[in-house]
């Protein structure tokens, strides 16, 4: 296993660091106060490439590999969270499953634009009753001579709200729905324009508040068959496929959040004086930030694995799975004790750690909770789980189309 960093490498890690620290950094406090999600970051990010980071040249992309996805993931969520969303949902959940699935002509028409980042995507899983137990969505696509119907809500949908293009997955067989049978899900491409469709944002969140979460309805809104992604029936695993990209962009995000954690609490530990010394020459200050620098080696040498696997080509699910796992959950103990190191301070808002503490929790649910992962890792160490092969992989870094 290689991990070491190229020179392309190192240069988008710097560029996207300077960026972040240079545009947005010094807006984000406000935003975040403010509820409000900012369009004009999105073009900026299609200027720098990373809307289309991962995605071939070919295909309108960057061209470069899965590590530098990583890599930006980790840089944008330094900075806030709701930055490496915008990833998550539009290069990783979306766009990568156009590559790995998509025809030709879906690729032309969807994942070009998405990748130059002149349309942006997400992804529809989630509804108001079902969100860890994917069997339970309750979205009907009813085939309908050339097209299908789509009837149902997707709720707790990121950028839901802002998207122009929707990955949505939806029950195509009755039959199979009754049984919970999850063959009988399909994988549509949809447009905001379509007739039936209509989304909002919820306004009752109290984490990552610079990022657009929300909600889309689709009212017997028609899908041309030509807009199922993959084989209709093969809704699950295109979902589940797109979730080892959504959980490796999680993964690294989660370790920029402990880094950030990390580097505020030092800085701080330096500065604010108990007991006629700085807090840091306090052991238990000093204890807390050591955990945060093994959380944060820790999360980043397992999200740079799952990298280098699918940079290679290999299945990484339990790989990908085990670093969003933990990433996560140390990001929530290190947001946690960065608020500890603050003391009162911490609790306010005029310091970060207060939202990375707020913005951590999500990544704890969304993407598989904490505890649909310690189900999923037991099950692969009791053999009570194994990955079969699909009939579509995501391609390997640098593979042609
Ligand atoms: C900020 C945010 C952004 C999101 N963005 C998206 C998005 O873009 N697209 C999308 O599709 N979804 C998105 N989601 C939804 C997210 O993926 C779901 O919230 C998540 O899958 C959990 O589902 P749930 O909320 O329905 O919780 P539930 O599934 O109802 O779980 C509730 C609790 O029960 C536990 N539980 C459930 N089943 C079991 C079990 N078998 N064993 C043990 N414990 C169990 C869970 O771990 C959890 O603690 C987002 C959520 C948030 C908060």
């Amino acid at each position: 296993m290689d991990l070491s960093l190229t020179d392309e490498h190192r240069l988008l890690e710097q560029t996207v660091r300077e960026w972040a620290a240079r545009d947005v950094a010094p807006r984000i406090k406000e935003l975040d106060r403010a509820r409000r999600f900012d369009p004009a970051i999105l073009p900026q990010m299609a200027a720098l490439g990373l809307l289309g980071v991962s995605v071939p040249v070919e295909y309108g992309g960057a061209g470069m590999d899965y590590i530098s996805l990583g890599l930006a993931s980790e840089e944008l969520e330094y900075v806030d969270t709701s930055l490496r969303v915008i990833l998550s949902v539009h290069v990783a959940l979306n766009s990568l499953s156009l590559l790995t699935w998509g025809t030709e002509e879906q690729k032309r028409r969807y994942l070009v634009p998405q990748a130059q980042g002149t349309k942006i995507a997400t992804f529809g899983l989630t509804e108001p009753a079902a969100g860890s137990d994917v069997r339970g969505i309750q979205s009907v696509a009813v085939p309908k001579g050339d097209r299908y119907v789509l009837t149902g809500e997707k709720m707790w949908i990121s950028l839901a709200d802002v998207a122009d293009h929707f990955l949505v997955i939806a029950w195509s067989d009755a039959d199979k729905k009754k049984r919970r049978d999850p063959s009988g899900l399909t994988a549509f491409l949809v447009e905001r324009g379509f007739k039936g469709f209509s989304s909002g944002t919820i306004k009752e969140k109290w984490g990552i508040l610079a990022g657009n979460t929300g909600y889309f309805t689709m009212d017997e809104m028609e899908v041309p068959e030509e807009n199922v992604l993959g084989r209709p029936g093969e809704g699950f695993k295109v979902a589940m496929l797109a979730l080892d990209q959504g959980r490796y962009t999680v993964a690294a995000g989660a370790t920029g959040l402990i880094r950030a954690a990390r580097d505020a609490s030092a800085a701080y530990a330096k500065e604010r004086r108990a007991f006629g010394t700085e807090i840091a020459q306090h052991q238990l200050v000093k204890a807390m930030i050591a955990e945060m620098e093994s959380d944060y080696q820790a999360s980043r040498l397992l999200w740079l694995r799952a990298g280098w696997l699918k940079n290679i080509g290999a299945r990484n699910t339990r790989e990908t799975g085990l670093a969003k796992w933990f990433a996560t959950v140390a990001s929530e103990r290190a947001a946690g004790n960065a608020v500890q190191v603050h003391g009162a301070n911490g609790y306010s808002d005029d310091y970060p750690v207060g939202r990375y503490y707020r913005n951590c929790k999500g990544a704890v649910i969304y993407e598989g909770t904490r505890e649909i992962h310690a189900l999923m890792q037991a099950d692969y160490v009791l053999g009570y789980r194994r990955d079969r092969p699909t009939r579509c992989e995501l391609p390997p870094a640098g593979s042609k189309p």
